[in-house]
């Protein structure tokens, strides 16, 4: 048994410091140190705290130090030492702090084995002796231990304190307790032996056993014997020992961490918390669970990730030691939870793992996951105390693809097919291409045609009539191509008659077909202009399909059905209420069409009592949505506006018919489920939770679906985050379709001077100033956007007033770049904000610069100082930093305004904080009779308030 030093007292001159430095094999320790080797005259003492000695009466000091060689030491001759000296003093009790060295018994004068002769103290390594020496016999209850040192230069790295003992054993039929040895060297301690149960003493002849003083039973004598008619009394053990086999002659001491307290026992039991595995011989200590392992790292490569640790501080006593990984998905929310599944892949396995790294792959993309690394033993599986792992919580990145798997043949001509698809069941990011690989069948070498459609349909041309071809589809995201879905056979129609004539063989029949070609061409023509004169009056642009307006048709009706498919309303089922739209209710459903796999999807209800124009109006959004097909634009399923309701649906039309007393029937517009909601709403949810990356890859698919929607000629006007929507899979997508009615229902809309209601911090000034709604101003919008996902669903502006917006836009303030964001990202959102639209960037510039910071993630790092919110909320150096001003008197002269001071004064307003609350009617109050400086007081208060307001956002005490 020993004492950690816990050292007490130095006397004179110098308390050896407590020092780091490094043992012989290189491992950080901490020691005394004293080196006053330049000095004459050195006495020098270090004491130790109060040792107990219990029974022991001989007791053992072992230390160990290294000691500096005097030779290797310039200029010390003389005065340079190389021993120290050991001393104790016996005492009864603790007796303070004062040391007399009088009353100290010198033990030895210490010298080192080994001293070293190079380098300093402090850094290098040691070379380490041991000594040790014995004090005793000793008398009183404890003792000190000091050291002296008269000159030498000396650290003291451990002193270990203990005594000896013989440990309990059974020796001829006689048990002999645990015995202190004797105070002397050469003393034996005498021990009466008592025998064992059914065994009884030999007749004068007593056991007996010597205890050593080295812990050593010696001489043994005497012994007990069976007791008579007994058959095998003496195979009974006693506590603390056991046979494990009636075979043992001899009984054994209870290995370690286990016991008992019975005679002729077997086995002894684990002490609590330790365990014996199944293998384990009795003969084995207990042992238990190893500790958790050290130092969890992570590494992840889109949807895989590497998984590295340290084995733990303790295999719990057992050199069977392995890892297991568990592996949770979790929702956005971090409560819930859930096991992988076996869709996840571990290499080089889950459990069982010898070393001390795994790989888990196949994971979700853009998911978060936690993973728990869990030390087993031998013993785990039968602790029942908590287990303890490492884990790590991840988001995963993102990965190509799934598979195209529902391909559909939706005409087939003698040299063309016409093809379309469903998305990919797992896009894991948006799809912005789909390549159509096709071969015909028969041909030898094989040699692939590719087709590439951004939408998810297409048409191969230039095919051989009565040819089988065979075709297949993958798509491609920033991740990369995804694998090809299953192989599609189609033969192509065989060829008429009419198409085999050669010119040379009758150019009349080709001059025929020529000439009722052109007639029906002609026909065509004519008929399409009075047709496009009539319903559409939107420009069409060569090459791409154009947005139509609904509301030039005559009959809406025409329009919705023309753009959006007519659902059977059994096909429908409504589960839940997830929000409230303009119209009625929104509602979360599934839809099941023949054929096809049911699908998650979004239910807009018409609220039952509609007027025709409401009805109108509300499949207004139907007849635009239905235009579009593009991975980030909302996707229309369907909407129900007849047809055979379902018992459900004949209830509404019950309340319509009876309660209302219109003439309706149940309208829904179904649209693909976003499983996140609204972007606004979702950031602001999730604060802070993603990447740069992830941010930027959001703001790529709302530019890509922005991009999409200007080149078909359609102007959103009201693009803000809380329109766009976000799946489970991250996938932002653009929606609120609706002409300016759409607007009416937007809660940031208000009235301008120039009439119509407009959500003015999203909006451009043009459009503000004179309705020049444009794509231009849907990229002023898009800046707002950019700021509100950076900022994660912050409010534009702030509290500030719509009328300050207005006037801050147009005296050229912007927005100033939110906290942690790259300074790519805000001259990007700057350009947005160009005051001249024909300066702003186009949509189609916006997703290249976005792509190219994705494709290159240094440029989307913030350099460490810049970025970070400024003290000023707008952009602009002339803008007076309010909250940087001391006193209310300092802030009135800097707007000029000093000569109110003695008003803020005498009215109480001593404080910033206290003018920042002011109001109008305050300021009146105040005696400030002219217009003019109310207003200028008002509108420097309303500033100071928005920069208090982001001061005290961001953490700065005001
Ligand atoms: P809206 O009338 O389009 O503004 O929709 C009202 C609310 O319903 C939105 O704020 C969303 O929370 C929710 N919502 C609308 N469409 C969907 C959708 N396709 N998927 C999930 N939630 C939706």
């Amino acid at each position: 048994s020993g004492t950690g030093p816990s050292w007490a007292l130095v006397k004179k001159r110098h308390l050896p410091p407590e020092i780091s430095g490094l043992d012989e094999n290189y491992t950080p320790i901490r020691t005394y140190q004293v080196c006053q080797v330049m000095e004459p005259n050195q006495n020098n003492w270090l004491r130790t705290n109060w040792i107990e000695k219990g029974n022991a009466q001989r007791i053992f000091v072992e230390l160990k130090f290294t000691l500096r060689d005097c030779n290797s030491l310039p200029g010390v001759v003389g005065t340079c030492k190389e021993t120290f000296n050991l001393y104790y003093q016996e005492t009864d009790s603790e007796v303070g702090r004062s040391l007399r060295e009088n009353q100290y018994v010198k033990i030895d004068t210490i010298a080192a084995d080994e001293s070293f002769t190079q380098g300093d103290l402090g850094e290098r390594k040691m070379k380490l002796n041991t000594e040790v020496r014995i004090i005793g016999p000793l008398s009183r209850r404890g003792f000190y231990l000091a050291f002296q040192d008269v000159g030498a230069c000396i650290a003291l790295v451990s002193v270990k304190v203990y005594y000896k003992k013989c440990w309990s054993i059974i020796e001829n039929l006689a048990t002999f307790p645990d015995t202190v040895t004797g105070s002397e060297f050469s003393s034996l301690v005498e021990v009466e032996g008592m025998c064992v149960s059914d065994a009884e003493e030999e007749a004068d002849n007593s056991p007996k056993m010597h205890c050593s003083a080295e812990g050593e039973w010696l001489v043994p004598i005497g012994k007990c014997i069976c007791k008579l008619f007994c058959c095998h009394p003496c195979a009974a053990c006693g506590r603390g020992f056991y046979k494990s086999s009636s075979q043992d002659l001899q009984c054994s001491r209870c290995p370690a961490h286990s016991l008992n307290d019975r005679e002729g026992s077997w086995r002894c039991d684990c002490e609590d918390g330790y365990y014996r595995a199944l293998s384990d011989p009795p003969s084995v200590a207990c042992t238990r669970p190893p500790s958790a392992p050290q130092n969890l790292v992570y590494n992840i490569n889109q949807t895989s990730v590497g998984l590295e640790w340290g084995p733990p501080a303790d295999t719990g006593g057992r050199n069977d030691v392995t890892y297991r990984v568990v592996c949770r998905r979790c929702s956005w929310d971090p409560e819930e939870c859930v096991p992988c599944g076996p869709n996840v892949g571990y290499s080089p396995a889950q459990s069982g793992l010898v070393d001390t790294y795994v790989t888990v792959v196949d994971l979700l993309a853009h998911a978060n996951y936690t993973f728990e690394v869990e030390a087993v033993n031998g013993v785990s599986d039968l602790s029942r105390t908590q287990r303890l792992f490492a884990a790590v919580s991840i988001a995963t990145g993102q990965a190509a693809p799934s598979q195209v798997s529902e391909v559909i043949k939706e005409k087939v001509q003698q040299r063309s097919i016409q093809l379309s698809w469903q998305e990919p069941q797992q896009p894991n990011g948006v799809i912005t291409e789909y390549e159509i690989k096709y071969y015909e069948k028969d041909q030898k070498d094989r040699v692939y045609s590719t087709v590439r459609s951004r939408s998810t349909s297409a048409t191969v041309n230039n095919l051989k009539p009565s040819t089988a071809y065979v075709f297949q589809i993958r798509a491609f995201t920033e991740a990369g191509y995804g694998t090809y879905g299953p192989r599609l056979e189609i033969t192509t129609k065989e060829e008429t008659t009419a198409a085999i004539v050669s010119s040379e063989q009758n150019p009349v029949i080709i001059i025929a077909v020529v000439a009722v070609a052109g007639t029906i061409i002609l026909v065509f023509m004519v008929f399409g202009f009075i047709i496009g004169r009539r319903y559409a009056l939107a420009v069409k642009f060569p090459g791409t399909k154009t947005y139509i307006d609904p509301e030039t048709y005559e009959d809406p009706n025409r329009a919705v059905h023309q753009f959006a498919k007519e659902l059977d309303a059994s096909c429908i089922k409504i589960e839940r209420v997830i929000g409230a739209g303009e119209f009625g209710e929104v509602c979360s459903g599934r839809l099941k069409l023949p054929g096809k796999r049911d699908v998650s999807v979004a239910i807009k209800t018409l609220k039952v009592g509609y007027t025709e124009k409401q009805r109108r109006d509300f499949l207004c959004e139907a007849s635009i949505m239905g235009q579009f097909d593009h991975p980030n634009v909302v996707h229309l399923e369907g909407v129900v506006t007849r047809g055979n309701p379902t018992r459900m649906h004949q209830l509404i039309i019950f309340f319509i018919v009876h309660l209302f007393c219109s003439p309706g029937k149940p309208v829904m517009i179904v649209i693909e489920y976003m499983e996140n909601g609204s972007l606004d709403g979702f950031l602001r949810k999730h604060d802070g939770q993603f990447t740069v990356i992830q941010l930027v890859g959001m703001l790529r698919g709302i530019a890509a679906g922005m991009r999409y929607l200007s080149d078909m000629g359609y102007v959103h006007r009201d693009l803000a985050a809380r329109n766009i929507l976000v799946n489970s899979n991250l996938v932002c997508k653009v929606s609120d379709f609706g002409l300016s009615r759409v607007i009416d229902d937007d809660p940031e809309a208000v009235y301008t001077t120039t009439g119509g209601k407009i959500p003015v911090r999203w909006t451009a000034p043009e459009a503000i100033q004179y309705r020049k709604f444009t794509s231009a101003s849907d990229v002023w919008s898009y800046g707002i956007v950019m700021w509100e996902v950076m900022s994660y669903g912050e409010r534009p502006y702030w509290d500030m007033s719509n009328q300050d917006v207005i006037k801050a836009i147009e005296e050229g303030y912007r927005l100033p770049a939110p906290m942690d964001c790259p300074p790519g990202l805000h001259q990007l959102m700057l350009d947005c904000w160009q005051k001249d639209r024909a300066e702003r960037p186009k949509f189609d510039q916006i997703v290249g610069i976005l792509d190219k910071m994705i494709r290159n993630p240094n440029t989307l790092k913030t350099p460490v100082g810049t970025c970070t919110r400024p003290i000023s909320p707008l952009l602009d150096q002339s803008t007076p930093d309010f909250t940087a001003f001391c006193s209310v008197g300092e802030w009135l002269e800097a707007i000029k305004m000093e000569r109110y001071r003695d008003n803020f004064t005498a009215a109480g307003y001593s404080s910033l904080e206290s003018v920042a609350r002011m109001s109008i009617e305050d300021v009146m109050s105040l005696g400030i009779t002219l217009v003019g400086h109310q207003k200028k007081i008002m509108s420097s208060i309303q500033t100071m308030r928005a920069q208090m307001l982001h001061l005290h956002g961001t953490g700065v005490q005001v």
